[in-house]
């Protein structure tokens, strides 16, 4: 985006419509092309105009990473084949015997990435409740390298205090890495907090209708971009140009999408708080939420996701699940159409028995963009069915 002499700089979402995506030089098209060509012609050996293979650069790449670079005000950019193939480019940064603290209740492929791979390879890790500070205090070693932040977190939809971990942090020498999936960059902007990584799932909010597995690294940190870009190229787990394409289109309506899905997030909440078979309701725009301070003060809103507990245990979640009609069960989040599930049997199974291990009576429900009295009404009559106890 050219800089407008002199404009001041651009809102959110005029960013998440033109940054990087300029009209086609070529044509004038106003979508950016989706490139697929393998290799690009050489003017002389070593001579050529930016891009050589496409799996080292790609156009259609190069314009998501500059406009998801450009929403999350970071410097650098990597795009990925998918968020666990992001994530594994950063937590590649550490070396054996490095140590890492991650949340107590991270994403369950996040848990089995750092445990069950990283681990193998002499990185040592500690789970910790996040939105402790003293508990992240003492899960630091003098081998510390990064702590792990997920907020709000997936599932359990805790805050944690971006401004204080990175303080705290930098006091000891580590990097602060941000999953800024349930968020977005519309909602929580984690460089501008302290952060120095932030890392998506562009597979949901992003990506936003639930056709394209991806995923994003963003950095202010020329040492950790170095490696990330590096890595991108060395390992090869990149984004087709096609995939890049339907995240670049995903992204000019992030804004809308969330300002209707946060809204409709909070009427559902408010709705399952007051029911007899709902046990607890987890959604930070509640004030009763621990972390509904801590939220207000950097989130924009407090997102489309929320969980809950049944009165009637795990008997009752799994009817819930399996009643609603307009809610869909299904793994993922962030798109278009509401879905529920079961955390403890689907998307947290790999953290079984772990330390994150997760209430068998919570249900999650991503909220989409249904008709939000049609939403409550589906989870009225599922609920009304669920054995209570
Ligand atoms: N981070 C969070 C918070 C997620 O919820 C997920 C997937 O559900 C991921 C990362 C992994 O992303 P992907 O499925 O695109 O590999």
């Amino acid at each position: 985006m050219s800089d407008g002499g002199g404009r001041p700089r651009p809102g959110f979402e005029t960013l998440a419509i033109h940054a990087g995506q300029e009209p086609d030089g070529a044509t004038g098209a106003v979508v950016p092309p989706i490139h697929l060509a393998t290799t690009y012609a050489q003017d002389g050996v070593g001579v050529h105009r930016g891009f050589e293979y496409s799996r080292s650069g790609n156009p259609t790449r190069t314009t998501l990473e500059t406009a998801l670079a450009a929403l999350e005000l970071a410097s650098f950019g990597f795009a990925f084949a998918s968020g666990m193939a992001a994530e594994d480019a950063v937590l590649r940064f550490l070396r054996p015997g490095d140590h890492i603290v991650i949340p107590n209740d991270a994403y369950g492929g996040t848990y089995r990435l750092v445990a069950r791979v990283h681990a193998d390879y002499g990185i040592a890790f500690t789970p910790a409740d996040l939105t402790d500070p003293t508990a992240v205090a003492e899960a630091f070693r003098a081998e510390t390298r990064l702590v792990w932040v997920e907020t709000p977190s997936n599932p359990m939809l805790r805050i944690a205090d971006i401004a204080a971990i990175a303080e705290l942090a930098h006091r000891q020498g580590a990097r602060v890495v941000v999953d800024n999936t349930f968020a977005t960059p519309y909602l929580q902007q984690p460089l501008d907090l302290g952060a120095d990584v932030v890392v998506h799932s562009t597979t949901k909010y992003l990506g936003g209708h639930s056709d394209v597995v991806g995923g994003f690294v963003a950095t202010g940190d020329g040492e950790v971009a170095d490696r990330v870009g590096f890595l991108q190229n060395a390992t090869g787990a990149v984004p087709s140009p096609f995939d890049c394409y339907l995240v670049l289109r995903g992204v000019k309506t992030l804004a809308v999408r969330l300002d209707r899905q946060c809204a409709s997030a909070m009427a559902v909440a408010r709705f399952l708080a007051e029911h007899p078979a709902v046990n607890h309701v987890s959604y930070p725009g509640i004030e009763t939420h621990p972390g509904h301070d801590v939220a207000k003060r950097q989130m924009r809103d407090y997102g489309a996701m929320l969980s809950f507990t049944l009165r009637g245990g795990e008997p009752a979640a799994l009817d819930v699940a399996a009643s609603t009609g307009i809610f869909t069960l299904a793994e993922s989040l962030g798109a278009v159409e509401s879905l529920i599930e079961h955390p403890a049997r689907m998307t947290h199974l790999s953290v079984a028995g772990s330390a994150l291990e997760v209430d068998p009576s919570l249900l999650r429900l991503s909220i989409g963009l249904e008709t939000v009295e049609d939403l409550i009404a589906d989870l009225s009559i599922a609920l009304e069915r669920a054995p209570a106890r």
